[in-house]
């Protein structure tokens, strides 16, 4: 988690921190949102630490910062490579502590929003199936990314878009989904991550002639440049017949190596003693002597739902929704443009999380509970639901969402085309006419995983169509958007925002809103 704390480098500023994040953005970043990012990091992670967060520590007892991809300072605090778990663990018991109550395995299955306003949710109790209205004077979406829309991901099974589905049902924009990050090192063939703490720590990522090819890409900056850089890199040296087979290690195959060989057991076990036991327990290797098999996996969404710096869902380029607010990586205030850095996104998750708490106490105050509908609401998720386990049809939900990764992953992947992502678009909308007729095996409402999987699918679904016809509309190449037909970066068209509404009749409209520029001109991006 980023931080300019100094305690590795005095010589650091949030000026420096600022300005890492908008150039590692491709200066598609809003630039007052950043200033707030990098100027609350340090007090947010002190915050963290009273709290109970068992950061890693330097020999004088204060917390320890390494270096991150992108970051031109050593500056990412860490608890050995383990911090978004230490970082949970403490929440929820802070959360305990003051009897917040939790509604686990509860499934959000629609926002309640009418005459602008967020009035509560719908959600499915996933035990029993039963379905509930849960009134609210304020709503807040953190329902994280959107990583299951590809093959192959680091994120976890849940990571399926439901929010941003959930928020375009409503008739609200969603902004800048075609920034989808690659992360450079995930374990392969599974797509988890492999951190880049370890490349932080000093690995190398090494091709099949055994050369550290990021000195042709990035050589300022070598395994440490931006992921977007990193991961394109991986797979032109792939293209280029010089990646590995992991099999035998000869050349030609689908991979590159993470090697860890020089930096010695003592070092591994000590600061990433996590990564090493991912590639042990999933691939038999002791990262101390072998290599370890990596490949880019989708891990990010850069976009999300658009909001104002308290958390405020914005109804449009210009008007602000009321009582709708989000945080997190669902969210896009953006901070991280076109691609983030690594280490931001905890920092934003908890400088937005906070200032987002702050707004929604402030606005609930003096409120009543809004008048919803609730027979109504329910009603018309039974018939939802009802019509998902009585669905005749022939296709496997499993086979369907299979096919719609695949299609996604082929079609608006690391390289994009015209010509490639205008077929992909034709694909999908025959899978999606397919998902009509999903079949489930089990037509119970207890604990049905398949019938949560069939509502997941329709958010991947809505989600993809949108990422797919926002990367169609920008022609241009912009940090994780890469477009071969268009490599050069547009600043004069494309130095906007895309703002992304769907409706049942009228598809994916595509609109653009300005970019907050106060502090860092636009320039050339090298490393
Ligand atoms: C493996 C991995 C390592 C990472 N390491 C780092 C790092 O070192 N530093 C860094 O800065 N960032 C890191 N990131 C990124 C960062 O961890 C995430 O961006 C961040 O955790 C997102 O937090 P969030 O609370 O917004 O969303 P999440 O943590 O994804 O939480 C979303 C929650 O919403 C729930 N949800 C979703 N849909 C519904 C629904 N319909 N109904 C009910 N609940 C729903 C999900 O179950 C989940 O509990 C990492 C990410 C991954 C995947």
């Amino acid at each position: 988690m980023a931080a300019t704390l100094k305690n590795a480098d005095p010589s650091d500023s949030w000026q420096a921190h600022a300005f890492d994040t908008v150039k590692g953005g491709d200066y598609l970043a809003d630039q007052d949102a950043v200033a707030i990012l990098t100027q609350e990091a340090p007090d947010v992670v002190i915050d963290l630490e009273h709290m109970g967060v068992l950061f890693s520590r330097r020999e004088d007892g204060r917390i320890a910062q390494r270096a991150f991809g992108g970051h031109s300072h050593n500056r990412t605090c860490y608890a050995a490579d383990k911090t978004g778990h230490a970082i949970l663990h403490e929440l929820v018991n802070n959360l305990q502590r003051h009897n917040v109550t939790l509604y686990d395995e509860w499934y959000v299955m629609e926002l309640i929003f009418e005459e602008n306003q967020a009035k509560g949710v719908v959600a499915y109790r996933i035990l029993d199936g039963a379905i509930e209205v849960f009134q609210a004077k304020a709503v807040m979406f953190a329902t994280g990314g959107y990583g299951r829309v590809y093959n192959t991901t680091s994120n976890d099974y849940a990571s399926c878009g439901d929010g941003l589905a959930m928020t375009v049902a409503a008739g609200l924009p969603v902004e800048d989904l075609e920034f989808v990050q690659f992360h450079p090192t995930g374990l392969y063939p599974v797509g988890m991550l492999i951190s880049e703490a370890v490349r932080g720590e000093g690995a190398y990522l090494i091709n099949a002639a055994g050369d550290r090819f990021m000195a042709d890409y990035a050589p300022s900056r070598m395994e440490l440049a931006p992921r977007d850089i990193t991961s394109r890199a991986i797979n032109y040296e792939v293209r280029a017949g010089r990646g590995i087979n992991p099999k035998d290690g000869s050349a030609g195959g689908p991979v590159a190596y993470l090697d860890l060989r020089h930096m010695g057991r003592a070092k591994i076990m000590d600061r990433i003693p996590f990564c090493w036991e991912e590639a042990h327990v999933h691939l038999g290797i002791d990262a101390a002597v072998t290599p370890i098999p990596i490949r880019p996996t989708v891990h990010y969404s850069m976009g999300g739902i658009p909001v104002n710096v308290d958390g405020r869902v914005r109804r449009s380029a210009t008007g602000l929704t009321d009582g709708f607010f989000s945080a997190g990586e669902t969210a896009c205030v953006s901070v991280h443009g076109a691609n983030r850095l690594g280490s931001n996104s905890l920092l934003e998750c908890v400088v937005y999380g906070k200032r987002t708490g702050f707004a929604m106490a402030n606005y609930v105050e003096g409120r009543s509970l809004p008048d919803v509908d609730a027979d109504r609401y329910i009603k018309a998720a039974e018939t939802q639901l009802q019509s998902v386990l009585d669905n005749p049809g022939t296709y496997r939900v499993n086979d369907i969402r299979q096919a719609y990764q695949d299609c996604m992953t082929e079609h608006c992947g690391i390289f994009r085309t015209q010509e490639i992502m205008e077929a992909g678009l034709i694909k999908l909308k025959e899978i999606q006419i397919q998902a009509e007729r999903v079949k489930l095996d089990d037509r119970s409402r207890t604990w049905n995983s398949e019938l949560v999987e069939a509502l997941e699918l329709r958010s991947l679904m809505r989600v993809g169509e949108i990422i797919l016809t926002s990367a169609l509309n920008r022609r241009e190449s912009r940090g994780s958007h890469f477009r071969e037909d268009c490599p050069d970066r547009n600043d004069e068209k494309f130095l906007q925002h895309t703002i992304a509404s769907y409706s049942p009749e009228a598809g994916v409209t595509i609109n653009y809103m300005p970019v907050v520029i106060n502090q860092f001109e636009p320039k050339e991006r090298k490393y």
